[in-house]
Parts: structure tokens; C-alpha cells; sequence
């Protein structure tokens, strides 16, 4: 039986993700988050360009923790986020974020993981011409209560090798870092600084993650005890509410335990048929 309260829980990090994720992990678990501040974990890839990722987030999210909570020396659990920006995964030309929270327990080997899927992100980059060019961007990225980047771009292409500034946070120091660029290169390569303290909405969004870390370690397998009872899989096949044949839109999660191997197929609340539109016999 795991439990969380009074246990303390290892996070690497260099960009204040203790400040949303301690306070958040003790109301709902009593776990106290202790800061690794020497984990270098811009080793395991970094947004700003330095390092890119190997394998997938959540790969990523696990060497962290166990990271974490191999330096800390005395922790039970070892904590990690991990952040991904692009196009949203569903929703075309529209730039969508997810936030990893992933807590490993160094005893039992017990991974949880919280998630959270947003179109509320600030992602984004451009290529300016002029200091007006880049004053706009940065007003659409919510400058300077959010960080920039400024890097050269001669042909239109960032190339930090020839210059490169992070963590602008200053309308002077914007300024400066543009007409740098734009008098060495012509044109200058803008993007927002994604880093969690140069970045609140970034901040939210790992909050809400580790929420849902939170639900998943309270929700236990019926059968073991075990945390992490959690949904696995969406089925699709909802019937066509007018001929009944299978559909693509889902009808039932799939909630499963990783420690005894229990399954269980929950049908979804409030899905009860799909319309015509979605049906393929219907609407081929
Ligand atoms: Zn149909
Ligand atoms: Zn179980």
C-alpha cells in the first residue's frame, strides 16, 4: 500500500516549477516537494534549442525523475515535468501545449503521470524586418509578463550559432537584441521563451497537470489498492443513432491497473448514440 502523506518527493529543476507544483502536491497529497537544484536537467533537451530531446516526453519525464530522486539521496518519490508545443493534436493551425507531471516511487517502482492538454499557449516565433515587426510579436505573446528569445536570422533562418538571447524579459533589452540583430543580419528570428519561470501561462498549465497526478494517486485499483487506477484507452463505436452501425466517436474508456493487470470497460456518461453526421454507413 502506498501512501503519500508525510513522504517527500525529489524535483529537478532550474525554472521555479516548485512554485506551482509544491504547494499543489502538499494540500492534495501531504507530499512536501524538495528542490534538486544541481540536477542539470537541460541535459535530458531543452527548449531553447541547446539540446533536443531524445525519445518520447514521457521517456524524458521518467529519466528526470529517477534523476531527481537518485541526487536527492533520502526522498521516497522522484518528481518531473516535461512540456511539449506545436500544432495542437486535434485542432488544425492552432499551437496546443501539454504538460507531463510524472512522480516515480523509488520502492515500489510505481510510476504516476498527470497531463494536461491546452490550446492555451503562447507559443510561437517570427521573423522580423523592423523594431515594429517585434514590438507587435511581443504583444501578441503577452511581453514581458512573458519571456522572448531573440536570435539572428540572416536569410530569414535563426542561426544561434551567430547570436542568440534568452530570457528577455525587458522592453530596453528587447529593443537592443532586435536592432542588434536587424543591423548585423537584416532580419531578426522572435520566439517566446518557454521556459516555466518566463512563462505563467506555462505555469497554470503545469498546475493543472499535477492535479490530474494528484486524482491518479488517489484513485485506486479495486482489486490491489494500487494508485494509478487510471483511463488507459477511449473504444470508439458509438452507434449511429440512425442505423445503429458503429461509429468513429467513442463509447467507453478503458480504466486499468498496472500492478495486477485488472481491465475494466466503462461506457461513457452522457454517450449514448452518435448523429448521422459522424456515421460513416450514413455519411460515407
Ligand atoms: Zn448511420
Ligand atoms: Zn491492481
Amino acid at each position: 500500500m502506498t501512501t503519500f502523506a508525510g513522504t517527500v518527493a525529489a524535483l529537478g529543476t532550474r525554472h521555479g516549477k516548485e512554485l506551482v507544483i509544491g504547494p499543489t502536491l502538499r494540500a492534495q497529497l501531504g507530499v512536501r516537494v524538495e528542490v534538486v537544484s544541481d540536477l542539470d536537467t537541460d541535459r535530458f533537451g531543452s527548449f531553447t534549442r541547446a539540446i533536443p530531446r531524445a525519445g518520447t516526453a514521457r521517456e524524458a519525464a521518467r529519466a528526470k525523475a529517477l534523476a531527481a530522486v537518485a541526487a536527492h539521496g533520502n526522498a521516497r518519490f522522484g518528481l518531473s515535468s516535461e512540456g511539449s508545443f506545436g500544432p495542437h493534436p486535434s485542432v488544425p493551425f492552432v499551437a496546443g501545449g501539454v504538460e507531463l507531471v510524472l512522480l516515480v516511487d523509488r520502492e515500489t517502482g510505481l510510476e504516476l503521470l498527470g497531463t494536461d492538454v491546452t490550446m492555451e499557449t503562447n507559443f510561437a516565433s517570427t521573423c522580423v524586418r523592423t523594431p515594429e515587426e517585434a514590438a507587435a510579436f511581443a504583444g501578441e505573446i503577452s511581453f514581458p509578463s512573458h519571456g522572448l528569445i531573440v536570435i539572428a536570422a540572416p536569410r530569414g533562418k535563426p542561426d544561434t550559432a551567430l547570436g542568440m538571447t534568452k530570457g528577455i524579459v525587458e522592453p530596453a533589452e528587447l529593443e537592443q537584441a532586435v536592432q542588434q540583430a536587424l543591423r548585423q543580419h537584416g532580419r531578426a528570428w522572435l520566439e517566446s521563451d518557454m521556459r516555466a519561470h518566463l512563462n505563467p501561462t506555462r505555469m497554470l498549465s503545469i498546475e493543472r497537470a499535477t492535479l490530474a497526478l494528484a486524482r491518479a494517486a488517489r484513485s485506486l485499483c479495486p482489486a490491489c489498492g494500487r494508485p494509478g487506477y487510471v483511463t488507459v484507452e477511449r473504444l470508439s463505436g458509438l452507434p449511429c443513432a440512425d442505423c445503429g452501425e458503429p461509429t468513429g466517436k467513442a463509447r467507453a474508456e478503458v480504466l486499468a491497473c498496472a500492478g495486477c493487470g485488472r481491465r475494466e470497460e466503462r461506457p461513457l456518461v452522457g454517450a449514448s448514440s452518435a448523429t448521422p453526421y459522424d456515421c460513416p454507413a450514413c455519411n460515407p
